[in-house]
Parts: C-alpha cells; structure tokens; sequence
C-alpha cells in the first residue's frame, strides 16, 4: 500500500466512524429528549423564581401565589368607585381613540394633580415615562377568572402626571396608582385609559382603525 493509499484508507474509515456516531446520537437524542424536557418542566415548576416563558402561564404562578389579588370587580379610576365629578372629554372609538378621556368637571387643568385609582386588583406590569405624547404611564394585568372570554384584562393609565407604584407590585382595587397630568404639558390635564383584553401588547397608537385587542372601559367597567 502506498503512502497515498493508507491516507485515503483512513479518511474512508474515519468518515465512516463519524458517520455511525452521529446516526447514534441522533437515534439517541431523539429517544430522550420528549423525557428529559418533561423533566425540566417539573422541576421547573418546584423551583420558586422561575416563571414559564409563556405571558399567560406567568401570570398563572404570579396569581397563584397571590390570590387575594385575583380580580373579583371594577371600579371607575377617577371619582371612585363611579366616576363621580367627571366627565369624558372623548369617548373610545371618536376619532378612532383606542381609549377614553377622562376630565374633571371643572375643565382645564382644575384636574391636575387628582388621584387616579386601579379599577381593580392587580399586578404593575409597566411604570414608565413614555416620549411623544404619552408622558407617564401605569399597566396593570388583571386576572378576572370569572369572565366566560377573557381570563385576563389589562388597564393603561397615560398622561400621569405623578406615578404612585413601580412594576411588579401588586395593587388593589381603588388604590391609588397616580395623578391626572397633561403629558409633560402637551394637553391640558386628563386621564387617558385604556382597557384591553389582549394583556401585553405594546404601548401601541392611542388611535387606530384596528381595534383588536381593545374594550370599550366604560362598558365594560360598568358590567363588571
Ligand atoms: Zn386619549
């Protein structure tokens, strides 16, 4: 045999050994792995700082840990709990306003500075200044088991002029979560909110043709 033929002799069995363990592995990686996930999932479970990946399967351990803030009813924001003393300046779907406004009866800025209340028990997903028009603004995920359709409702409080809460606490219904403002001054000062029955969707328009994902709050609010 040749100094070239023993060469290409062990590429051939070299190739053929690579080939054999990598059918093996394969055969083997698919033999094991339905297994060893279920494994991952199960511990996974019992280990307490580790929330699923999935938004709903989240907020399933949060409120599993902390049912007395599941939600049980809804209030108004401003002029709790019925929206006493105010008024709304523009209603969801005018203009295609994906929310409504809600203004003290006294116009102007007579509601700069009121408090604004979660309509209902919850969790702060987001407390954030937001640019361009939106000033400060609260999210709040509700886990409502006893809706027939929506499990969980979010609501969005824009415009704040002061923010009493930071994400990841939980509130209770009628608690205080911020103040009216005017959206670092570009309006004059109301609450801009928001009800939505797709939870964690982005900060999104405030108008839009497309309104997946959006409730009507008064209407549901008042229902609930
Ligand atoms: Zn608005």
């Amino acid at each position: 045999m040749s100094h070239h033929q023993k060469h290409t002799s062990f590429i051939l069995i070299s190739s053929m050994i690579f080939a054999f363990t990598m059918l093996f592995c394969i055969k083997n990686n698919n033999a094991i792995s339905p297994s060893s996930e279920q494994e991952e999932v199960a511990s996974a479970i019992e280990e307490p700082s580790f929330y699923p990946t999935t938004t709903e399967s989240k907020y399933e351990v949060i409120f599993a840990k902390n049912p007395t803030y599941i939600s049980n009813q809804f209030d108004f924001p401003v002029g709790k709990p019925d929206g006493t003393n105010y008024f709304k300046a523009q209603e969801f779907g005018e203009s295609k306003h994906l929310g409504e406004d809600w203004n003290g009866i006294g116009g102007g800025n007579t509601d700069l500075g009121d408090p604004v209340y979660s309509v209902s028990n919850g969790y702060v997903t987001f407390a954030e200044h937001v640019c361009c028009g939106w000033g400060n603004i609260v999210r709040v995920v509700h886990k409502f088991p006893d809706h027939p359709e929506y499990p969980y409702v979010e609501s969005f409080y824009a415009h704040l002029d002061v923010m009493n809460v930071k994400e990841g606490e939980f509130i209770q219904r009628g608690q205080l979560l911020g103040t009216i403002g005017t959206a670092d001054g570009k309006y004059s000062a109301h609450l801009h909110l928001e009800m939505r029955n797709f939870i964690d969707m982005g900060v999104g328009p405030g108008y839009s043709d497309d309104t997946f994902g959006f409730l009507v709050p008064t209407d549901f609010i008042e229902k609930y």
